[in-house]
């Protein structure tokens, strides 16, 4: 991502990307407030286990929903294109903005140990037809963020059970989602629905939530407002795909 004052009127393509699966655009801060957020954290499991490595247990969802490492590698890049929405009201016409970004970060939770996760850290345009919103953001009354995401996969993390997608067959573990177990070898862990696979598009994010209400996932409360100049605009790298997508075409436009 860039800062440009290249005097984009209305977001733009500027030009065909290094990639062939990208565009370079051009998005007008005039019309949005760009934030930045850490979205999600993934786990790590054990090895050749289903099971959540105990240094992870904070890292999973209130509502015992998580990612482990790998799913989350294959799939963060399915937030671009994804809706802006406050409070989960996931409907077109409750849409805020898009998400323009996203990047993976590792964090090293015991570095000794070489135990580690991974950060998305999400760009989001929230678009300044929203005022009070914007207003509510920008004075920090809104601070927190939560995401929505549909799972094709999805693998319980007590007992390795594997499912397709959701609403799923159940494996008697759904009522103890989020909540703590202890193994066959004596170590306590959470039990948690883990979402995807390494594999490309078992997950899809479909919408990063500005919430007035506590979040589901504390590490999501890290956000950054872009100090950028009205006048400018924030030139980024696009996938083609994202720009297919209904967020994208209702507050980018893109022809
Ligand atoms: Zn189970």
């Amino acid at each position: 991502m860039r800062i440009a004052q290249d005097g984009t009127k209305t977001p733009r393509i500027v030009a065909e990307g290094p990639s062939a699966d990208t565009l370079e655009v051009s998005i007008p801060a005039k019309d949005f407030l760009f934030s930045q957020a850490s979205i999600v954290a993934s786990v790590m499991l054990e090895n050749n286990s289903h099971l959540i490595h105990s240094d992870f247990s904070k890292y999973v969802n209130n509502n015992g929903d998580t990612w482990s490492n790998d799913s989350l590698k294959a799939n963060y890049k399915s937030w671009t294109g994804a809706y802006n929405f406050v409070n989960h009201q996931a409907r077109d016409d409750f849409a805020v903005g898009v998400v323009l970004d996203a990047a993976m970060r590792r964090n090293f939770v015991n570095a000794s140990e070489n135990l580690w996760n991974y950060y998305t850290d999400i760009l989001i345009a929230t678009h300044r037809d929203f005022k009070d919103l914007v207003g509510q953001i920008t004075n920090g009354g809104v601070e927190y963020l939560s995401m929505g995401c549909d799972a094709m996969k999805i693998q319980c993390s007590k007992c390795g059970a594997q499912h397709d997608g959701e609403p799923h067959q159940d494996c008697g573990h759904q009522s103890s989602k989020g909540k703590y177990f202890v193994d066959r070898a004596g170590t306590r862990r959470i039990s948690a629905d883990i979402l995807g696979t390494s594999e490309a598009g078992t997950v899809e994010f479909t919408e990063a939530s500005w919430l007035t209400i506590p979040p589901a996932f504390h590490g999501a409360v890290h956000r950054n407002i872009l100090p950028i100049d009205r006048k400018a605009s924030v030139r980024i790298m696009f996938p083609k795909k994202a720009v297919e997508r209904k967020a994208s075409s209702m507050f980018l436009g893109f022809k």
